[in-house]
């Protein structure tokens, strides 16, 4: 028999005494710029893999607009290649490098209001919804709801939600209804779903028993048959 879902906050309620000691990678004194590009360069891989070019465009001392501005797109690549894609992320950086230029400096973009910013962001090639949210949330530090994969998968085990199959755009809809605008609870929030997505509510084989949530998660009580 499935079990009635939980209150939504006892769901954000969970997830931040399951996961608040852990370590995620974009904090409130994360340098703005290394997150836009943190943001670019996980798009269809990994944190690790992102990490790792992250780590080399450190290491040469070009993490700065100007500065990645002055390399040639075969340069970019070459350092962005653990990252995949490499051909297309190096494009989709100089298209954002480009948006910089014409506002003076990151600074002055992120300063926009969040609509305008988001719009901005969005009209910018290579930038979807959920690298511009991501954007808005842990760069520019102004409110925003990040939908992922892992916020569906978790949120439709537990039989909350719209369809896991819905639009980016319902399911912001659903989210922003049940969450604070505050810029801090927002970027937790979002932090706890993908650290619980990664660590427990696995796509195969979910940890159930490991998880705090699990007498009341549809998922749980009733799992689907195996096809
Ligand atoms: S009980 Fe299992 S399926 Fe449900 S949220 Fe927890 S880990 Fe995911």
């Amino acid at each position: 028999m499935s079990a009635s879902p939980p209150a939504f906050s006892d769901v954000v309620s969970a997830l931040e005494v399951m996961h608040c000691s852990e370590f995620w990678h974009w904090t409130a004194e994360s340098n703005p710029f290394e997150v836009v590009v943190g943001a670019i360069l996980v798009q269809h891989t990994n944190w690790t893999n992102a990490e790792r070019a992250l780590a080399r465009l450190r290491l040469a001392g070009i993490l700065e607009p100007k500065l990645l501005a002055g390399l040639t797109d075969k340069e970019i690549e070459e350092l962005i290649r653990s990252s995949g894609e490499y051909h297309t992320k190096a494009k989709k950086l100089r298209a954002f490098l480009c948006l910089i230029a014409r506002y003076g400096s990151l600074e002055a973009l992120l300063e926009e209001p969040v609509h305008k910013l988001r719009d901005q962001l969005l009209d910018t090639w290579g930038i979807g919804e959920e690298t511009a949210d991501a954007i808005v949330l842990y760069a520019a530090r102004q409110p925003a709801v990040v939908v992922d994969g892992y916020t569906r998968r978790l949120f439709g085990r537990l039989g909350l939600g719209p369809s896991p199959s819905d639009s980016y755009r319902e399911w912001q809809a659903y989210l922003k209804a049940e969450l604070p605008e505050s810029v801090q609870e927002l970027a937790a929030f979002h932090a706890f779903v993908v650290l619980h997505a990664k660590k427990l509510c696995l796509a195969r084989h979910p940890r159930c028993s490991d998880c705090n949530l699990a007498s009341r998660c549809a998922f749980a009580n009733d799992p689907p048959l195996p096809p």
